[in-house]
This record gives C-alpha cells, sequence and structure tokens, in this order.
C-alpha cells in the first residue's frame, strides 16, 4: 500500500475558512518534516484573513500586519486558496469527502450572542458584530444602516468588541481617515451626532473583559474622554480579595488606569465615553426606535464555581439613548452536513477532533475544528495558533494511525473540474494578490493604508478589468 503524506500520495487537506485559525492549522501541517501535503483553502468570500479584514478595528492597522505571516504560508507549495466558495452550496461536506483525507473547520462564530430582553428587535437596536462587520466593510453587511443622527449610545458588554465599537463611534473624520475603514462608514462616522457613548458592565471593573491596552488606547481618542464614576472603582470585598491575590495582573492593570479616568476633570473634549459598571439592561424602550435603555442595579456574588456573579439589586435606572449595541459575545453558527451544539454554537469536538454529538459522541474521521468553533468566541488572534496546533497535532497522529478519510478521488485536478462544471467563479490567491494592490494603490492616493472592495461584484470586475484569468467565464 503506498504511503500517504509522499510525493506519491500527498496527504490532502482541506480547510474551511481563511481566518487566523485556518491559516495556523496549514502552517502546522506545512511544518511537519516529510510530509509532502495538498492543503486547499476555501473561503466564502473573494478576500482572505477572516475577522483580520473583517472584524479588527480599522484603527488597529498594527494589528492587521499579523497578515504578512499568512501570506508567506499561502505562497508555500502545495498551498491553494479558493475563495468566493461557500461552504454546503458551492461545494458540500459530500463533495469533500470525496476528494480529501482529512477537512478542517475554521469558519469561526459568524453570529452573535442575544440579551433576550424587551425591546431588543426596536429599531435603532443592532449587534455589534453587524457594526464591525459594516464599518469593516463586509460585503454582506454594507447595506446596514445605523442612525447616527442620534447623540446618545449604549454599548452593552465590556468586552475587546464593545471598546472597538464605542471608541469608533467616537473617532474624528481626522483618525478615521487614517485608516481602512470602509469609504461609506468613513463619511456615515464623519457626519455622525454621536456625543455620548455608554459602555455597560453588568458585573464589577475588577471583572470587565476588556485588555490593558484597549484601555488605555481611550486616554488618547483626539475628540473624546473617558469618564469612570469614581463610586464605580470602590470595590466589594470579595473583588477587592481577587485583586489582591495577584491571580489576574490583567484585572489589576484595567483597574489601575480606570482610577486615573475617574480622577480626571470631565468636560475637555467634545465628545464623552462613559464606562458604568454593576448595570444590567432589563428593557430597550421606545415606541418605533430605541429611546432609552432600562438597566438593573446589580452587587456581586461568590458563585459555586468561586466566579463573581451579578444579582440583580432592585434598583433601576433609565439612560435615555438613540442606538444601543449589544456586543455581549459572538456565537457560532451550523454548517450543513456537520455536528453542531448549539448551546455553546461550536463543532462538538473532543480537542479538535469532531465529535457526533458532545460530550458523549463518537469521533467523526476525518474532521476537525480550529479557532472559534472549536472553543468558542475567546481569545485575541494569537491565540489561535497553539489551538491549531493541538487539532492538527491529533490529525497528524491520526495519519499515522491510518484513521483518515478513504477518498475516491484524492485530486485537485479532479475537484476544480467540479468546480468549473458547478459554473464556480473562484478567486485564487493571484487574484487576491491583485485585489490586495489595487486597494493599497486607491488608499496610498488619499493617504490611507488601502481603500477597500466592499463587493464582490466589485471585486471580480477589477479582476476581470486588470486582465487577471479568472477559472471559470460566466
Ligand atoms: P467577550 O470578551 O467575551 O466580552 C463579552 C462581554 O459581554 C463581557 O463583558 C460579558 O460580561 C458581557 N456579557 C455577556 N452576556 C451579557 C449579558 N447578558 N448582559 C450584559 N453583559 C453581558 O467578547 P467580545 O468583546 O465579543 O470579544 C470576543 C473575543 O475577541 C475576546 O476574546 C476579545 O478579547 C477578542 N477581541 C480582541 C480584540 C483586541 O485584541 N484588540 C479586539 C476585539 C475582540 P461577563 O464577563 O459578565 O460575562
Amino acid at each position: 500500500m503506498v504511503k500517504l503524506g509522499t510525493v506519491s500520495a500527498p496527504l490532502r487537506v482541506a480547510i474551511i475558512g481563511s481566518g487566523p485559525a485556518g491559516f495556523y492549522a496549514a502552517e502546522r501541517l506545512q511544518k511537519e518534516k516529510r510530509l509532502v501535503v495538498e492543503i486547499d483553502m476555501f473561503e466564502r468570500l473573494p478576500t482572505p484573513f477572516g475577522l483580520v479584514r473583517g472584524g479588527v478595528a480599522p484603527d488597529h492597522q498594527k494589528i492587521k500586519s499579523v497578515t504578512s505571516l499568512y501570506d508567506r504560508i499561502a505562497r508555500k507549495p502545495g498551498f491553494h486558496f479558493y475563495g468566493n466558495v461557500e461552504f454546503g452550496v458551492d461545494i458540500t461536506h459530500e463533495d469533500l469527502l470525496h476528494f480529501y483525507h482529512a477537512i478542517i473547520y475554521a469558519v469561526g462564530a459568524q453570529s452573535d450572542r442575544r440579551l433576550n430582553i424587551p425591546g431588543e428587535d426596536l429599531p435603532g437596536s443592532h449587534s455589534a458584530t453587524e457594526f464591525v462587520a459594516w464599518y469593516n466593510g463586509h460585503p454582506d453587511f454594507r447595506d446596514r444602516e445605523f442612525d447616527l443622527s442620534q447623540e446618545s449610545v449604549a454599548v452593552v458588554g465590556v468586552g475587546n468588541v464593545a471598546i472597538d465599537v464605542a471608541r469608533v463611534l467616537l473617532r474624528t473624520p481626522a483618525e478615521l481617515a487614517r485608516t481602512d475603514i470602509a469609504d461609506y462608514a468613513l463619511e456615515a462616522l464623519s457626519n455622525s451626532n454621536v456625543r455620548r457613548v455608554y459602555v455597560l458592565g453588568r458585573r464589577g471593573p475588577a471583572q470587565a473583559a476588556f485588555t490593558n491596552a484597549e484601555i488605555k488606547e481611550l486616554g488618547e481618542m483626539e475628540g473624546a474622554e473617558c469618564i469612570v464614576d469614581p463610586k464605580d472603582l470602590e470595590l466589594d470585598p470579595l473583588s477587592e480579595a481577587y485583586l489582591e491575590s495577584g491571580a489576574d495582573p490583567v484585572a489589576e492593570k484595567n483597574v489601575q488606569v480606570l482610577a486615573v479616568y475617574a480622577r480626571q476633570p470631565a468636560g475637555k473634549k467634545p465628545r464623552q465615553l462613559i464606562l458604568r459598571f454593576l448595570v444590567s439592561p432589563v428593557e430597550i424602550l421606545g415606541t418605533d426606535h430605541v429611546e432609552a435603555i432600562r438597566v438593573v442595579h446589580n452587587e456581586l456574588y461568590a458563585a459555586e464555581d468561586g466566579t463573581l456573579r451579578p444579582r440583580a439589586t432592585g434598583q433601576y435606572e433609565e439612560i435615555p439613548v438613540g442606538l444601543v449595541f449589544r456586543s455581549v459575545g459572538y456565537h457560532g453558527v451550523p454548517l450543513p452536513g456537520v455536528p453542531f451544539y448549539d448551546r455553546w454554537g461550536v463543532i462538538p469536538n473532543d480537542r479538535g477532533r469532531v465529535l457526533t454529538e458532545h460530550g458523549t459522541g463518537s469521533l467523526v474521521i476525518g474532521e476537525y475544528a480550529v479557532g472559534w468553533i472549536k472553543r468558542g468566541p475567546t481569545g485575541v488572534i494569537g491565540t489561535n495558533r497553539p489551538d491549531a496546533i493541538e487539532t492538527v497535532e491529533l490529525l497528524l497522529e491520526d495519519l499515522r494511525a491510518g484513521r483518515l478519510l478513504s477518498p475516491p478521488e484524492p485530486s485537485r485536478e479532479a475537484m476544480e473540474r467540479l468546480l468549473a462544471e458547478r459554473g464556480i467563479r473562484y478567486v485564487t490567491y493571484e487574484d487576491w494578490l491583485v485585489i490586495d494592490e489595487l486597494e493599497q494603490q486607491a488608499g496610498q492616493a488619499l493617504g490611507r493604508p488601502r481603500l477597500k472592495f466592499c463587493s464582490v461584484e466589485e471585486m471580480l470586475e477589477a479582476l476581470a478589468e486588470a486582465g487577471q484569468a479568472l477559472p471559470v467565464e460566466e
């Protein structure tokens, strides 16, 4: 029998999704000594890099430079990118079983968690994920509308996404103009009336989910100041003991930075970001549009697992706002033909090996998960590297044990033939490099890092104009 992973029988792996987790999985496969591997990465959009392009805030350009590593991975022999190919629509689970020895799901968490409170669906109440995708030029979200004529906004949640949303809402037009924010969002935000953004945490400052660099940055906005009520920093004995234990240096530093904001005199800058703690939204009020958010004040108690949880006190407050963004976490969506555990929004798995069911399920041979669809929406970009390594090492263990799929046609040509038969106009990595160059050139002319194409049609037209040979003519 021919040994899999050799020149005569390359290991064929399909990676679904082209965000950080997918690229780190590819990197680990490429690093395996003496393994001959063909990696085909499928992506729904014509553009690679997932949340690095569509999620990372536009004023965080430095973070985006991680794509230079992904670029090196994509250029390695044996790696092919198939953009504009949607899993479950253009290519199915069944199809992949025909062409690959292993499938790695790296699709992230594409939806959001809800608050489940009355008024959540009123016009003017949105998920932060929609707003983030909109200002980052994600083609599916470019037509969303946000009523930026409002002066006051509430952002629910105190994670890094909430901080991103609040900061982008309060940046000056000049600050935004230095970024790669979508053109239409730059215009809308430059004409925005937003003056006040309340960021609402249900627990105390010592339990906030944001990280140090992100909270420090709020002190450096050109036209907005960060306001913290000193009373909110009077810690309860449980939080105080937690910080004093030294177990959480990030929380300790967060509280120190917040104390600096609490001491600063307010009113120096025209716009305000007001951080509030120990409040939970109970209702979004309004008749045909958001008019206010009703919150209950909380106190903390120690739950059985030792974590400090919020408990309502019975004291309520209404904060007048015309726009609400809920930023309480992302949530995965199921893929056709792939097991899913709805409660956590993940593919059930054991350290990355897909299971038929959460907890008690049996192994699904040859199928793996990495990133947010494996562990849930936590951690920063770099967290996905050890996460992907863990999964790929199990895949390699399965390869050595002969526990992978036995596809009837393990051939890239055969897979491409299928896409061609279906008239799928896929975008190669070379095509992406053309789009990338065009975006950067257009940005340079305006002193911006890039000017994004925000629709699939625009991207395909630009490729056609650039004379890029597309695999299939429409
Ligand atoms: P997150 O860090 O999990 O924060 C979610 C926030 O929502 C928490 O403050 C949480 O409070 C709160 N929350 C949850 N349910 C709630 C409810 N029912 N009512 C009120 N508040 C509620 O999620 P995220 O901000 O979406 O970020 C996702 C991941 O991406 C994180 O790991 C984040 O660090 C990362 N990220 C990083 C950056 C960066 O590095 N600059 C930027 C963006 C995102 P509790 O703690 O009380 O549950």
